[in-house]
Order: structure tokens, then C-alpha cells, then sequence
């Protein structure tokens, strides 16, 4: 005999909203995603003294004619990472790769002599290494870069390709 369950009949129509809700906004999620095969570490060549972020970094770049900040992740001295540009965006920071990666930038890349160098503080280099891990979770395709192997520069001033080869 079918009895009349109120509980379950007001809580199926919401069960069934929320499922449908989930579906559609993994279908936006994906549909709005780039392909990102690549993620590309960057410095911000600035003195390893120099205590800046994400919205030193974007008033630099819009001051160069960017739009906003170029790089999608800021990883300050203290290790503290910063959001740049959405990762759904297509980023500025290394030609010919930004359609496809994600940038991530130190800050520092200049020591006390006025050189290129890797300056990265042990906080830096702990957020760098925990940052990547999780977004090749996310991405799992995409390969770790240096600026370097796609440019002739120094940036980010260590081979970040080797050292994060490791990172599955
Ligand atoms: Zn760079």
C-alpha cells in the first residue's frame, strides 16, 4: 500500500533542483575553463627587499598598457600567495604561451648587489611548491616551466622546470 510521505515528497523536488543546480554549474565551469597545458613561474625582478603583491604588480602592468595584472598567482615574501588575474582568463606573461598556461609569479629575482638571482625565502618556497601541487591537481596535463625555456631571459632566475619535474 503507497502511503502519502509528505517529507518525501516535498524533499525529491529539492533533491532533484539541486542535482540539476550541480550539473549545470560543472557544465559553466568547464565551458568557461581555458586548456591549460602549461604553467609558467615567473619573478617579478624586483630587489629581494621590496615587500610587494598583486596590486604593486597590476599597477605596474596597467602603467605598461595591460589591462591588469598579467600573472594568475603572486607569491609574496611572507609566502603569501595572491590572486592575479581569474584563471578562466587568458593571462600576459609569456609570448606565445598565454593562451594555454597559467603564470605564477615570485617576488624578487634581484639580490642585494644589484644581480639576477634565485632570492626566493624559504616561505616562498614552501607556498610555491604547495601552489603548484595543488594546481596540477586541478590540471593535471599541464607542465611546470621556467619563463626561460620559452624566452632569452633569466626569469625566474632558478630552473624551476627541474626542480619541479617532480610534481605529478
Ligand atoms: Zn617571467
Amino acid at each position: 500500500m503507497l502511503i502519502f510521505n509528505p517529507a518525501i515528497s516535498f524533499a525529491f523536488p529539492l533533491y532533484y533542483l539541486c542535482t540539476v543546480n550541480l550539473f549545470i554549474n560543472l557544465f559553466l565551469i568547464q565551458a568557461i575553463m581555458r586548456n591549460i597545458n602549461e604553467i609558467i613561474i615567473h619573478c617579478s625582478a624586483t630587489p629581494a627587499s621590496r615587500d610587494i603583491g598583486a596590486p604593486e604588480i597590476a599597477h605596474y602592468h596597467r602603467l605598461i598598457g595591460f589591462e591588469t595584472i598579467g600573472y594568475h598567482y603572486v607569491v609574496r615574501l611572507d609566502g603569501t600567495v595572491e590572486p592575479g588575474r581569474p584563471l578562466t582568463r587568458i593571462g600576459a606573461h609569456c609570448k606565445g604561451h598565454n593562451a594555454n598556461s597559467i603564470g605564477v609569479c615570485y617576488v624578487g629575482g634581484i639580490n642585494a648587489e644589484g644581480l639576477l638571482a634565485d632570492t626566493r625565502t624559504e616561505d616562498q618556497k614552501w607556498a610555491l611548491r604547495k601552489l603548484l601541487i595543488s594546481l596540477k591537481s586541478q590540471f593535471p596535463g599541464a607542465v611546470i616551466h621556467s619563463h626561460r625555456d620559452f624566452a632569452p631571459k633569466a626569469c625566474p632566475c632558478f630552473d624551476a622546470t627541474a626542480e619541479y619535474a617532480s610534481i605529478a
